[in-house]
C-alpha cells in the first residue's frame, strides 16, 4: 500500500492516477496473468486474455508479458484513452466520478517512483513485472463443478470420454462443450517456448517482484512449482518477494510432505487453497476431493509448514449455501489454534457460469439461507478470530442473496434459461462423475430442482 496515512483512496486517485491521465492504471504495466501452457496472458482479471506471439518470444523472452497489446493499452493510458478491454473499470466509474474503481486498488500497491517511471517511459519499452500470477499447465487431479477444461485435465477428460455437456443454451454453455486442447499446444512443458521463456527472465525477474502466485492446475502436481524452492535453497531464500501457492491440497502425501520441507527456503510463503462448503456437499461441488483429507492436509501444512499466511478461497455458488454455516464453524475452529490473520478466508461471488450463481435459486430459498448466514455472523462477530474484511465480505453476501431476480449481472442469461441449464448440467454431472444430487442436497432444494 502507498496510500498516505489517513489518505482514503479517492484522494489517493486524485494525487497519483487523475494527476498522469484520466485512464492510467499501474497494472497495464506491472502486473500480469500469464497462461505459459497456452500462452496467454491479461494485466488483470477483466480484460480477456490475449495471446503472446511465438515468433516474439523467441526473440525476446520478456515478450511473455510485454505484447504489442499490452503495449498498445499503455500508450492508450498514458494519452488518457480509455481502452476498452477495461471496461469493468470504467463502468464503475461512469455510475459515479466518486466510485472507487478496481484501478485504484491495482496501482496504490506500487511505488510513487514506479508509477511515475511507468507513465513516463516510452510505451514501447518492456517492463519488468512486480506482481505476476502464472500457470504452467492445466494438470489438475480435481474437476470442480464450476471449473473447466481449460483449467482442468479432469475435466478434459469428462469431455474426452463423454462428449459436450448438452442442452445447455445460457452464458455457462460454452464452458462445458470442449476439451479445450488448445490451452495444451505443446506435448510437454519442456518444449514449451513460453516457459523456456519465463526462466530465462526469472533471474531478472526474481529481484523485482514484489509476489509471485503460482495457480493452475494443481501447482504442486507441477515441476516447475519445485525449480521455485531450489532456486530459493541455492539463493539462500526469496528476499522480501511473496511466494504464493494456490493447491487444492488433494495431491498425495508426498506432494504435502514436501510443500511441507520446501517450505523452510522461503521467507514469505502463502497458500491458498479452495472450499466453501462442508462434507458430503464439498465433495459433491469439488468432484476430486476427500473433505477430510482435505482437512487434515491443511491442519497439517499450517501446523508443520513455515508459512506467512494461508488463505481459504470460497467461491460461493448455488449449491455451497446448504453447508456454509456449517463450514464457517469448522474454519473458525481452525483459525481458533493459530494467531489471527494467520489462517483467512475469502469470499469471492460466482457469477459465471450464471446458472450456477446463487441468484439462479427461488428467493424464498435464498432468503432463508441469507438469515441463516446473517444469525451465524450475529453469533460469531465478536469472535476475535474474525477480521473486519470477513465480517465485510460475509455481510454483502448476505445482502447480495437477496437480490432480486430480475436484476442479472451484465451478460448473463435470463432467469428461465439459467434455471433449465442447472437441472441439465447437474443432471448429466450426476450421470458422469457417479453421483447424486438429490441423495445430497436437502428437501427444499431437491423439490425444486426436481419442479424444473
Ligand atoms: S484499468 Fe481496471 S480492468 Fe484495466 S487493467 Fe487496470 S484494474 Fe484491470
Amino acid at each position: 500500500m502507498n496510500r498516505k496515512p489517513n489518505e482514503s483512496f479517492l484522494d489517493y486517485k486524485k494525487r497519483i492516477i487523475d494527476s498522469k491521465s484520466a485512464s492510467f492504471c499501474g497494472a497495464k504495466w506491472y502486473n500480469a496473468t500469464i497462461w505459459l501452457g497456452s500462452g496467454m496472458t491479461t494485466s488483470c482479471h477483466h480484460p480477456p486474455a490475449h495471446a503472446i506471439g511465438l515468433e516474439e518470444v523467441t526473440k525476446n523472452y520478456k515478450a511473455i508479458h510485454n505484447t504489442p497489446h499490452k503495449k498498445e493499452m499503455r500508450r492508450m493510458m498514458q494519452k488518457g484513452e480509455k481502452p476498452t478491454e477495461c471496461e469493468y473499470c470504467w463502468k464503475i466509474e461512469d455510475i459515479n466520478q466518486n466510485n472507487v474503481s478496481d484501478r485504484v486498488f491495482k496501482t496504490q500497491i506500487y511505488t510513487d517512483e514506479a508509477l511515475n517511471e511507468a507513465f513516463k517511459k516510452n510505451f514501447s519499452e518492456d517492463v519488468n513485472l512486480k506482481t505476476l500470477e502464472i500457470a504452467f499447465d492445466r494438470n489438475c487431479n480435481f474437476a470442480c463443478s464450476y471449473c473447466n477444461a481449460n483449467f482442468s485435465t479432469k475435466w478434459a477428460s469428462d469431455i474426452l470420454n463423454n462428449g459436450s455437456y448438452t442442452n445447455l443454451t445460457s452464458d455457462g454453455a460454452g464452458h462445458f462443450s470442449s476439451e479445450a486442447i488448445e490451452t495444451e499446444p505443446f506435448k510437454s512443458t519442456e518444449s514449451n517456448p513460453y516457459i523456456e521463456a519465463f526462466w530465462k527472465w526469472w533471474p531478472e525477474l526474481s529481484e523485482t517482484l514484489q509476489e509471485i502466485r503460482i495457480t493452475g492446475g494443481e501447482p504442486l502436481l507441477n515441476k516447475n512449482t519445485w525449480k521455485f524452492f531450489d532456486f530459493f535453497e541455492q539463493h539462500h531464500g526469496s528476499g522480501d518477494m511473496v511466494f504464493a501457492i494456490n493447491s487444492n491440497l488433494g495431491s498425495d502425501d508426498v506432494y504435502i510432505q514436501k510443500l511441507i520441507d520446501k517450505s523452510k527456503f522461503v521467507k514469505r510463503l502463502r497458500l491458498f487453497t479452495s472450499c466453501e462448503a462442508a462434507d458430503k456437499y464439498a465433495e459433491y461441488i469439488r468432484d476430486g476431493l476427500n473433505y477430510e483429507i482435505w482437512k487434515s492436509n491443511l491442519k497439517k501444512v499450517l501446523s508443520e509448514a513455515k508459512l506467512e499466511s494461508c488463505n481459504i478461497m470460497m467461491t460461493i455458488n448455488a449449491l455451497c449455501l446448504f453447508s456454509i454455516t456449517e463450514f464457517l464453524d469448522q474454519v473458525l475452529e481452525m483459525k481458533s489454534a493459530y494467531p489471527k490473520g494467520y489462517l483467512n478466508i475469502s469470499v469471492n461471488i460466482l457469477r459465471f457460469p450464471s446458472f450456477q450463481s446463487v441468484l439462479t435459486l427461488p428467493l424464498d430459498i435464498r432468503t432463508a439461507k441469507s438469515v441463516e448466514l446473517k444469525n451465524w455472523l450475529l453469533r460469531n462477530q465478536e469472535s476475535k478470530f474474525l477480521s473486519d474484511f470477513e465480517i465485510e465480505s460475509l455481510n454483502r453476501l448476505v445482502e447480495y442473496l437477496l437480490t432480486p431476480d430480475d436484476s442479472p449481472h451484465h451478460k448473463t442469461s435470463p432467469i428461465e434459461a439459467r434455471k433449465k441449464d442447472f437441472k441439465s448440467f447437474y443432471t448429466q454431472y450426476d450421470n458422469r462423475r457417479r453421483k447424486n444430487f438429490a441423495a445430497v442436497f436437502p428437501d427444499e432444494l431437491v423439490s425444486w430442482y426436481k419442479s424444473i
